[in-house]
């Protein structure tokens, strides 16, 4: 399932494709969505906003097209009318005079006003988005007294504490931070908790700009060089169970927590804060 740098990464292609165009011609696979095929057919695209998992794609008379992939929704930017070879069913498909933006096997699409996305169920209970929020804001929120008697492990999923993190950011900020997935905020100390809102901000980030890559950006470009594939260096920890720790050289430990697996190191992150 893409995580909160992949998603900005496929909003910026979409926003490269669509920004300042208007759209030719909208059309929606769910008959109930069908009606705004012309409400949005000729109106400009303003922008595409992610808000951790979920897109939003702003057009100028104030509506915008809110879609949420699960695991398996993908979008394609094609030039205009034109689609890939593909099984998946078309959901939804903005066309301009130069691209296609065409929306994949998706089933979370909505058209939604301003209103409704200030009051959305989803949209409107999000906790600040890694990719784009400040380390300040994110450490304010992992604060919050609400938050402060789950295990981290648990937490690091939860859409309403951090938008955007998914499993593989949820192994490397633990890492990164030094603290045993089973630790819950009211056990880690201030310095701790800073540590953990560091390496929330700054790997969600660093994933964004360096296609999905997690780790040092040193080492990745090392082993690189050394002609290891991208799967040996783009983590620390995150699918290299058995492997060697990158920092002390224990084997990395496999666990499950929100029956999602979660990759650690248990000297680097030991149970007792
Ligand atoms: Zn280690």
């Amino acid at each position: 399932m893409p995580e909160g740098p992949e998603i900005r990464r496929a909003a910026d292609r979409l926003e490269r494709a669509l920004k300042g165009q208007s759209a030719e011609a909208v059309f929606f696979a769910f008959e109930h969505l069908k009606p705004f095929e012309r409400q949005l057919g000729g109106q400009r695209v303003e922008s595409v906003e992610t808000r951790g998992k979920g897109l939003l794609i702003h057009f100028e008379n104030r509506l915008s097209i809110y879609s949420y992939n699960q695991l398996y929704g993908r979008w394609f930017v094609r030039p205009a009318h034109s689609y890939p070879r593909t099984g998946r069913q078309l959901r939804l498909a903005i066309h301009n005079a130069h691209k296609s933006a065409l929306l994949y096997s998706a089933s979370d699409i909505d058209v939604l006003t301003p209103g409704q996305i200030a009051l959305h169920p989803f949209l409107s209970r999000l906790g600040p988005d890694v990719v784009s929020a400040e380390t300040g804001v994110v450490l304010k929120q992992i604060r919050e007294p609400r938050f402060a008697r789950r295990q981290l492990g648990a937490l690091l999923l939860d859409q309403h504490f951090l938008a955007g993190v998914g499993n593989y950011l949820r192994s490397e900020i633990l890492f990164v931070s030094g603290l045993h997935p089973r630790l819950r905020p009211s056990d880690c100390s201030p310095e701790q908790l800073e540590a953990l809102a560091e390496a929330a901000t700054t790997l969600a980030r660093r994933s964004y700009r360096h296609n999905g890559v997690t780790c040092d950006l040193r080492i990745a470009r090392e082993l690189k060089a050394a002609g290891q594939p991208r799967s040996r260096y783009r983590h620390w920890v995150f699918s290299r169970t058995g492997r060697p720790c990158r920092q002390c050289g224990t084997p990395v430990l496999l666990t499950t927590v929100a029956s999602r697996r979660l990759n650690y190191c248990p000297v680097c992150q030991p149970q007792q804060a």
